[in-house]
């Protein structure tokens, strides 16, 4: 048993509440990012729509909700679904999505303090909380972008960007282990070095206008409502919510029986899966199946100078390539600092999830002609890998077509219209990368490459400890 300040279980309890209540900021966030300056009017003001104003009200009767009635997910079950005042029908997407988050964060608690799923990580609390802070803060920001992205087919990129800030923060105010490193001086050090470089010219060519921008509306993938009202997701009835609300509940049984009857391990990862399934079933199926309000993404995909207009993100993509391939053979003296290695390990991830998805949607739109991905998945992916790092960021990129197309196989069944947003399927693939990422990558290396094994590279994986010289062989 490990050394805790507190008893496990009234930790795991805590981080599962905290879960739920950063689930019902997530509903919020999904709701108002995009639509955030639109003008609004309520209870006879109008001003701009901002994360606290308006207060949670009632959609139909513009009641605000008490605090007592606005407690996650029970908040939900007390008043059976229905406003208090008006007793119109609330969807089951907000205590779905609260208890989904409130899933997540207890399997990953669970996960690496109770079943030691990732080996290194330091098991007291306060020793594991910088990096588990981060997991947290990674996890939430995932969540919404995949609810706003299945709206919308946007995500604000404010979302990647905080989470490659926390990643870069995490680096530098010394998160121990479960980060991403790789050695300063070696080659993959150096391509980190020399790719940042690049990518922040290339910004900086950007913003001096010396480099054209594609599209006209790449890189501002907000939403515009400013000629509508903010899209509302229409109160269902009863009878539609039944069987969210029945998935929802087989899914809790099942977790609960999976602590029952199987090991710490295998609990935390059903947790982790049901936890998906549960914000899934929350947020994907939704009367909103034509996004009226995302005309941009639409027009950009329908833009018949899709090949020109992508030649100009090729431009863009020069400079950071450029130079990381200069600096790979250049001989830096780069120190051996921990906090060095750990920063270029989040760039590495940083540069290689982002490059991955944007070279995809360049090559695909070249080939097919019509824009391949959306704007928004490459720094999205970018943020993903500055979290898990670059060799787990090739299983997220893997990963992700096979859930989406799982997602496209029940659309078809249910005969719906086939339009993907991609952003949830790259979120949910980093999700179990958490977990699953270091496994597989350990045993695909070891198929691979059965001699040398994975531990002399020069990568340092998360969760291991820094290493002296190569003698270890594989776990
Ligand atoms: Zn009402």
């Amino acid at each position: 048993m490990p050394k805790m300040e507190f008893p496990l279980w009234l930790m795991a309890g805590f981080i599962f509440v905290l879960g739920c209540c950063v689930g019902s900021f997530l509903n919020v966030v999904i709701w108002r990012l995009p639509a955030r300056g639109t003008l609004v009017t309520f209870q006879n003001r109008t001003a701009r729509l901002t994360l606290s104003w308006p207060p949670s009200h009632c959609p139909v009767c513009q009641n605000a909700i008490a605090w007592y009635r606005n407690i996650p997910v029970f908040g939900w079950l007390c008043l059976r679904g229905k406003c208090h005042t008006c007793r119109v029908a609330i969807s089951p997407r907000y205590p779905l999505v609260e208890l989904g988050t409130g899933l997540l964060f207890l399997s990953l608690y669970l996960g690496f303090f109770l079943a030691h799923w990732n080996s290194g990580a330091t098991p007291t609390i306060f020793g594991g909380a910088l990096p588990m802070l981060l997991y947290l803060i990674f996890v939430s920001g995932l969540l919404a972008a995949s609810a706003i992205d299945a709206d919308f087919f946007i995500i604000p990129l404010e979302i990647p960007y905080l989470i490659m800030a926390a990643a870069l923060a995490s680096c530098i105010f010394g998160a121990p282990k479960m980060l991403p490193a790789v050695v300063p001086a070696s080659v993959w050090g150096k391509l980190a070095l020399g790719g940042t470089v690049g990518l922040l010219l290339s910004n900086v060519l950007l913003y001096l206008k010396v480099m054209p921008r594609s599209f006209d509306i790449a890189n501002c993938p907000r939403g515009d409502w400013s000629d509508g009202p903010m899209p509302l997701i229409p109160p269902p009835t009863l009878k539609q919510s039944w069987p969210q609300i029945i998935a929802g509940i087989v899914i809790s049984i099942i977790i609960a029986l999976a602590w029952l009857l199987c090991v710490a391990r295998v609990a935390a990862f059903v947790t982790m899966i049901g936890g998906m399934l549960v914000f899934l079933i929350g947020v994907l199926p939704h009367p909103i199946n034509v996004p009226d309000d995302s005309r941009q993404v639409l027009e950009e995909s329908d833009d018949i100078n899709a090949r020109r207009e992508i030649s100009k993100e090729i431009l863009f993509l020069l400079p950071p390539i450029g130079l990381a391939m200069v600096a790979a053979f250049v001989p830096l003296p780069l120190p051996a600092e921990p906090w060095l290695a750990r920063l270029l390990g989040v760039l590495l991830g940083l540069l290689v999830g982002g490059g991955t998805i944007w070279l995809t949607r360049i090559l695909g739109t070249l080939v097919m002609g019509r824009v391949a991905m959306g704007a928004a998945d490459a720094p999205l992916m970018a943020a993903i890998g500055a979290v898990v790092g670059a060799p787990a960021v090739a299983v997220v990129f893997f990963l992700a077509p096979i859930l989406g197309l799982i997602w496209a196989m029940v659309l078809k069944v249910q005969g719906k219209p086939n339009i993907l947003p991609y952003g949830p399927w790259l979120s949910m693939a980093a999700i179990l990368t958490l977990f699953v990422g270091h496994p597989v990558i350990n045993w695909y290396a070891g198929q691979l490459f059965p001699k040398p094994p994975v531990n002399q590279s020069t990568i340092i994986w998360p969760g291991e400890p820094a290493r002296p010289a190569a003698t270890k062989n594989q776990k």
